[in-house]
């Protein structure tokens, strides 16, 4: 059993220390970090994400070990924000643990153990389940300690800030949707978000039903032709973030403008040799392109041209 040691709420450098149970604790990170939290299991523990930058990842390496009086065996990257993985360098001797979706993963990653759709760790009584969602990001994960009914759900919440940011080139809001439910489906006592203190299990419906708010605006405004600068939103919750909502809607615009769409597209695909798709596939738009490879799981970059290439190359009918 490890011994506990030092108070349970304090302040570190990188932002407020917080005992969330007997297993596990957060750290509510400030600019540049996003949260970050440790988990204990029998013999070893695990980090989740590892700050904004090196000195960040050092101040919460020291924690986590005097913390817990354990060796450190993973860190688990939610996802591949900067203000998530940038402390990683700290980590080096140690296996990070990442979503194969995640872009460029296995260059940028170099001790990453790549893992896909869920992936159980067990150690002693212990055990720790990752899900791979997509979402906020292609790449992200949640994690649960079924033993305390802990999930860290890294940015799939945001507490208390509106919108949660939603602008990321790979973010697919209905993913994203889905693993909210996910989450709600795992009745966790409390969640940690990737940013802000942690929330009580029922917080996450608030969560959903905000989104979802966001969402029908958004539908809605697309269905009436407006366009994304015609929208506002009023009456959600938290702390209004200005540039994330000049992030999140056009993506979320775009998404929901195409989405429906994709049926269509797909059909078309079928009935076309690989050489008229090509044609085909370099009439779409950027966006299109872009939503139609995050629908399909295809992981791309690059010009227009290597888009294309990337989806005729993986695309499985
Ligand atoms: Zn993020």
């Amino acid at each position: 059993m490890y011994i506990m040691s030092g108070d349970t709420q304090m302040e570190l450098e990188i932002g407020e220390f917080v005992r969330i149970s007997d297993h596990t604790f957060m750290v509510i990170g400030e600019r540049p970090h996003g949260n970050v939290g440790g988990i204990a299991l029998e013999n070893y523990s695990i980090a989740i994400d590892s700050t904004g930058n090196s000195s960040g990842g050092r101040v919460f390496r020291k924690k986590l070990e005097e913390y817990y009086k354990f060796p450190i065996k993973y860190v688990i990257l939610t996802h591949y924000h900067g203000d998530h993985i940038n402390g990683r360098q700290t980590f080096k001797d140690i296996d990070l643990i990442v979503s194969n979706y995640t872009p460029t993963a296995k260059r940028r990653f170099k001790n990453g153990l790549f893992i896909k759709d869920e992936y159980l760790i067990q150690d002693g009584s212990y055990t720790v389940t990752i899900f791979h969602t997509g979402g906020h990001t292609v790449g992200s994960m949640f994690i649960h300690f079924p033993a305390e009914d802990i999930i860290f759900a890294g940015d799939l919440i945001f507490e208390n800030l509106f919108p949660p940011f939603g602008g990321d080139p790979t973010c697919n809001p209905e993913l994203w949707f889905q693993a909210l439910e996910k989450i709600k489906s795992l009745k966790p006592a409390k969640i940690v978000p990737g940013h802000g203190s942690y929330l009580t299990g029922d917080g996450i419906t608030h969560h959903l039903s905000n989104l979802k708010k966001l969402r029908g605006t958004i539908k809605e405004a697309i269905k009436e032709n407006h366009k994304p600068h015609d929208i506002e939103i009023s009456d959600f919750y938290g702390e209004f973030h200005s540039r994330w909502w000049s992030r999140t809607l056009p993506h979320w615009f775009s998404f929901y403008s195409t989405i429906d769409k994709i049926p269509g597209i797909l059909e078309e695909i079928r009935s076309r040799s690989t050489d008229q798709n090509r044609i085909f596939l370099s009439k779409m738009t950027i966006t299109e392109l872009k939503v139609l490879a995050n629908h399909l799981k295809i992981r791309i970059s690059g010009n227009k041209k290597n888009i294309v290439g990337e989806i005729l190359k993986n695309i499985n009918l």
